[in-house]
């Protein structure tokens, strides 16, 4: 199968890095979306112009962007040949990039251009989520190898009732571990693309039937309403997803509310474009502080609150519940105030002939 030109270009211009193809004399003959964006000119502007004008030999400047991006980096992840330059943009603004080449047959010469700063942003992100990882492992680690040495050690001279309190506060570390390991397996499949979906028509009033049981044990001392639009179409999702999704939201809802307060789970549709249904879970919790709201979808984001150090959480579940929501075409977006927070999920109707995932 031949691809299409487009389908290059398009690829070309959503890499991270900036692209100039030069011919034998490093004069400029394309250049991608990046490029452009980095120096802040126009292709029609930048083509005929030497790469020379743009991109120097680095002068020391660069030096400890240069060490640390580098000294990080994996060695699969190198380039083979590469040096550290300046890359001049339309203010005369510079950027230490890292430039790596390679030459055509046809003597063009093809630079691949990156700033530094984003080669140790997205190093120092690989070692925060290995020593995050490597911290929430040893914290339960330590607490069961204590309890089992204390049991071990002076089992015998502890009354029944402490011997049956330690070993339950095993167990649970023990639960807090699996529940880590399987978010961590969930993030690599959905980082790896690795995960199929499968999906469905799933009628919301038996799936939601379904949810509140499940739940039920952990809501016992919430109040949980479910109101759902009559005549309300089926959503076309794939089921173990969806079902994630919405125990990760009411899980939270329910931990960071207190007890004795409603939660409200309502489906309808998108205003206006019955293509969409959108499903809102209120609770009358402790809400999330405005500078927050950005952060917890992203990895290992918990707020520093009393009530979160007293509630378990790996900060991953909103990360792993938005790729999911995403991964099925959806949307999901919170409101929160000190009244509580709603979350919103935005999901495609399923339509009777040959449903195609569609995006919102
Ligand atoms: P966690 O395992 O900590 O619950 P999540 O990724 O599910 O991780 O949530 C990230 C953070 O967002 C939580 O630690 C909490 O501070 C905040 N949060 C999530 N849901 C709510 C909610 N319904 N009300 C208030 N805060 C919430």
């Amino acid at each position: 199968m031949v691809l299409e030109k487009e389908f290059y270009k398009n690829i070309v211009d959503n890499l991270p890095d900036g692209i100039a193809v030069c011919d034998s004399d490093g004069n400029i003959i394309d250049v991608n979306n990046n490029f452009e964006r980095l120096t802040g000119f126009s292709k029609e502007y930048l083509t005929g112009k030497n790469i020379s004008v743009f991109i120097k030999n680095s002068k020391t400047g660069c030096d400890k962007y240069a060490q640390e991006a580098i000294m990080n980096e994996d060695e699969f992840q190198k380039p083979k040949s590469y040096y550290i330059g300046e890359l001049t943009d339309k203010e005369d603004k510079l950027t230490c990039v890292r430039i790596n080449f390679s030459t055509t047959k046809d003597n063009k010469t093809i630079y691949l251009i990156i700033p530094l700063a984003e080669v140790a942003f997205l190093n120092r992100a690989h070692i925060d989520f290995v020593s995050t990882v490597s911290h929430e492992l040893r914290t339960p680690l330590t607490s069961i190898k204590g309890f089992a040495d204390t049991l071990l050690s002076s089992g015998s001279r502890l009354s029944d009732e402490q011997q049956k309190r330690f070993l339950s506060i095993i167990k649970s570390q023990v639960d807090r571990l699996t529940r880590l390991v399987e978010n961590l397996l969930t993030v690599s499949k959905l980082e790896s693309k690795k995960d199929k979906s499968i999906y469905k028509a799933i009628g919301l009033p038996k799936f939601f039937e379904n949810i509140i049981y499940s739940i039920q044990l952990k809501a016992q001392d919430h109040k949980i309403k479910v109101e759902i639009m009559p005549n309300l179409p089926p959503v076309w999702a794939d089921s173990d997803k969806f079902e994630q999704v919405m125990m990760n939201i009411l899980d939270n809802a329910i931990k960071y509310s207190n007890t004795g307060t409603m939660i409200v789970v309502e489906a309808k549709f998108v205003s206006e474009n019955t293509d969409f249904i959108e499903i809102n879970v209120k609770d009358q919790g402790v809400g999330i502080p405005e500078e927050h709201i950005s952060k917890i979808f992203t990895k290992f984001s918990r707020i520093d609150s009393p009530l979160t150090r007293q509630v378990e959480g790996t900060g991953l579940g909103l990360y792993i519940t938005k790729s999911l929501v995403e991964n099925m075409g959806g949307k999901i977006s919170v409101k929160s105030s000190k009244e509580g927070s709603t979350f919103s999920l935005i999901l495609p109707v399923a339509t009777h002939e040959k449903p195609t995932q569609r995006k919102f």
